[in-house]
């Protein structure tokens, strides 16, 4: 799988004028085990941007990665970007693939860390997260809270490794990271096309741009179509 291996290097471009924060994912912070709602009251602040995964079959190893502020440090509300790298097993089957990228997608609706409420829709890149103030008091930061994360995608038998990266710096570029989850987007449509259609017309078809644009989309709609 190396579809989104471009936007692996965009992110990287994205974040390497920065001074990174780099730490192991080995203190899991605890998981309220369901859908918890935080008042606004009971609010410290909120992160609002981008939240979304890349998967990939290059060597990934766990980390986790911060750049700007964490969270014991911000005051008042901002953006934000949480992007993880995922790496899966490669199996050389293009379907296989495809599903695990669904079910990675889903480890954000199955992990609640305690004093920290994510929320996102389905079909969106968009991430808002309400931090607590007990959870501030309680010494929560992208340490613990990327080490339970990480362990959630972990529990997916073919994903090998993870590199979360949180970004906090107000001068990061936002619209950057924006357009790559739109990519990503982008990207995973036309694969669920191509897994999903038979037809395979590229000259009158919606998705040419992307096909264009990334490396063996259309051989891989091709051998499809010839199944
Ligand atoms: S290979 Fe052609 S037909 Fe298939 S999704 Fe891409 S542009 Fe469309």
């Amino acid at each position: 799988m190396k579809f989104f291996d471009s936007l692996i290097c965009d992110t990287e471009k994205l974040i390497s004028s920065f001074p990174r924060k780099s730490f192991r994912n080995d203190i899991p912070w605890s998981d309220a085990g369901q859908l918890q709602v935080i008042m606004r009251r009971d609010t410290a602040f909120e992160l609002e941007g981008v939240g979304f995964n890349l998967v990939t079959s290059r060597e990934i190893p766990d980390e986790i990665i911060l750049i700007g502020d964490d969270l014991g440090e911000i005051k008042e509300n901002r953006k934000f970007a949480r992007i993880a790298v995922v790496q899966i097993e490669d199996s050389g089957d293009e379907q296989k693939a495809y599903n695990l990228i669904k079910k990675i997608d889903y480890v954000k609706y199955h992990c609640f860390p305690d004093g920290y409420m994510m929320r996102s829709t389905s079909r969106s890149h968009k991430e808002a997260v309400r931090v607590s103030k007990k959870a501030i008091k309680r010494k929560a930061n992208f340490q613990n809270i990327g080490s339970l994360l990480i362990k959630k995608y972990k529990e997916i038998p073919a994903v090998k490794g993870v590199k979360l990266i949180f970004i906090t710096v107000p001068e990061a570029d936002y619209p950057e990271a924006e357009r790559i989850a739109e990519k990503n987007y982008e990207i995973t449509e036309t694969l669920n096309h191509i897994m999903n259609s038979v037809t395979f017309d590229c000259n009158t078809c919606s998705l040419k741009t992307v096909c264009d644009e990334v490396e063996g989309m259309k051989e891989l709609h091709f051998n499809k179509s010839k199944m």
